[in-house]
């Protein structure tokens, strides 16, 4: 019997298993696909967001506001990627100017200093974004923002539960659960898992694993965002993270530069009615670039690299729900979309306090060890291109991004298998440069054969069990449109 059993292995489920793992008891997280961040944690903006930018008031604004600080330490303890960069909100006329001054005040009540939050001019925007556009009237800077590695962070944060004993179940997709005396039998393709008290981290199927308790009053509206990466040549293009004002469906369009020093732009908005339909048109995507223009007007389409999506778990709330009061030992996180990245550290404190509510003991543990080493080595040319400084001994695998063979042995040993060339990639970035794998592919398919066994030819590209072709836009015709 586990203590706590956690379904779903995004950064939600990812948080909480580490925070859990603090204390002493038997813990669990399950997860349908080979791999733990395959949800909405491995296609988002990557954006640790400003406390203006979430309305205060809210859930979702109360615990972004404590996650953004936790950030910082907990990249010292785990080593996921994560740069403090600030961001800017651009207005280019008197509408605009509305907005910025209500999301300043709206920072302003989470006790934002003037440092952290202003209302900067022309002059400033050119300092601080030497290459946005001249129209820009004023802008909102965001000192707090910052952007990671969502899903590095995820793998570390379970490679680290792991190391303080939590169990991870892969490939188990949870299709039945009963309440019963004292706890939850679940079945998960076959295997029954008793537990004590359950958290339903599904994100997107999260109304499913709930109706699956009796609980019928949660609907997920599934909205996709669509982005396109691009090289690191273009990352210097923007400094920090550059958004215009919001619009009645979020955010808008954001143009910033990844962890790694990518040129990235998106999301859009737009309902879908398939959960799993990840493509990306030609359409949104031309939309994506002309607003993205509007802020950084020279970025080069042909240094873009590839075009993907990821499908927020939305609800018509429009705020968090995170609640244990419809069935008793169960909490269910319902409708976290942006910001639950930022927001995540602080999900899982919010979590663990339920389940004292539940009556769950927290009895932490001395030898809990929170540190994780890194994977990837941090290397100049994650940010400014340069090759001159590589270690001739190290054997390179991938080109692009620098990654030695040394790198992608020590990511057979975390814990988590590693046997797909997805799974490489999100722990390496072996293959996610410029090229998209062309040179390294064959070569990390005999690593990853020598590890596990695998024929060369049976490595799956992706970790998704359900191996679905995505219809993305052909790079060619992003790289070759005029707009
Ligand atoms: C386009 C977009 C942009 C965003 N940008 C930002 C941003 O910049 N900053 C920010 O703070 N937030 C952002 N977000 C929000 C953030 O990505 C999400 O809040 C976060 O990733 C949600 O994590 P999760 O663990 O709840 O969900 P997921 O990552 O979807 O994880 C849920 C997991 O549950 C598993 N699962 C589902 N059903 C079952 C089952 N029956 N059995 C077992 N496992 C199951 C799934 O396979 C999945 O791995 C963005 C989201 C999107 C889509």
């Amino acid at each position: 019997m586990y203590d706590v059993t956690i379904i779903g292995g995004g950064v939600i489920g990812a948080s909480i298993a580490r925070e859990l793992s603090k204390y002493h008891g038997k813990f669990l997280m399950i997860e349908k696909e080979k791999d733990v961040a395959l949800g909405a944690t491995k296609a988002n903006s990557g954006i640790i967001h400003g406390v203006y930018a979430t309305d205060h008031g809210t859930l979702k604004g109360e615990l972004a506001a404590k996650g953004n600080p936790m950030y910082q330490q907990l990249n010292e303890e785990l080593n996921f990627g994560y740069r403090r960069t600030g961001a800017l909100v651009l207005g280019f006329n008197a509408e605009d100017e509305k907005k910025i001054r209500e999301r300043y005040h709206n920072g302003k009540k989470y006790g934002e200093s003037p440092e952290d939050l202003q209302i900067i001019g022309p002059d400033k925007i050119k300092e601080l974004e030497p290459h946005s556009n001249p129209n820009i009237k004023m802008a909102l800077y965001s000192r707090n923002a910052g952007v990671a590695s969502p899903y590095e962070f995820t793998i570390a944060l379970v490679e680290n539960a792991m190391t303080n004993g939590t169990e991870v179940r892969l490939g188990k997709k949870v299709e039945n659960i009963q309440k019963r005396e004292g706890g939850f039998l679940i079945d998960a393709e076959g295997e029954q898992i008793k537990t004590k008290y359950l958290i339903n981290a599904a994100g997107l199927y999260s109304d499913e694993i709930a109706k699956m308790t009796g609980i019928s009053n949660f609907e997920i509206i599934p909205r996709k965002g669509q982005y396109i990466l691009f090289g690191k040549d273009q990352g210097h293009l923007v400094n920090s993270v550059i958004f215009q004002v919001p619009n009645a469906k979020g955010k808008g369009i954001l143009v910033t530069t990844t962890y790694h020093g990518n040129f990235m732009i998106g999301p859009n908005a737009e309902e879908v009615d398939d959960r799993t339909d990840v493509s990306t048109t030609k359409e949104s995507l031309r939309y994506i670039i002309k607003s993205a223009r509007k802020s950084i007007p020279e970025f080069k389409l042909n240094r873009a690299i590839t075009t993907f999506s990821g499908i927020r778990a939305s609800i018509r709330a429009k705020d968090f729900i995170i609640e244990d009061d419809q069935v008793k030992g169960m909490v269910n996180l319902i409708g976290i979309d942006s910001p639950g990245l930022t927001a995540a550290p602080a999900i899982a404190k919010r979590v663990t306090e339920m389940l004292v509510r539940q009556g769950f003991t927290l009895d932490e543990k001395e030898d809990f060890n929170g540190y994780r080493a890194p994977l990837v080595q941090k290397k100049p040319e994650d940010f400014d291109g340069s090759t001159e400084h590589r270690d001739p001994e190290k054997k390179i695998i991938c080109r692009c991004e620098s990654i030695t063979e040394e790198e992608i042995l020590e990511s057979f040993k975390r814990g988590l298998p590693v046997e797909s060339i997805q799974s490489l990639e999100f722990r390496t970035r072996a293959g996610m440069g410029h090229c998209q794998g062309a040179y390294c592919g064959s070569r990390v398919r005999d690593l990853i054969h020598r590890e596990y066994g695998i024929p060369k030819k049976r490595i799956p590209r992706d970790s998704h069990r359900e191996e679905k072709r995505i219809q993305k836009v052909d790079i060619k015709e992003i790289r070759k449109m005029t707009e």
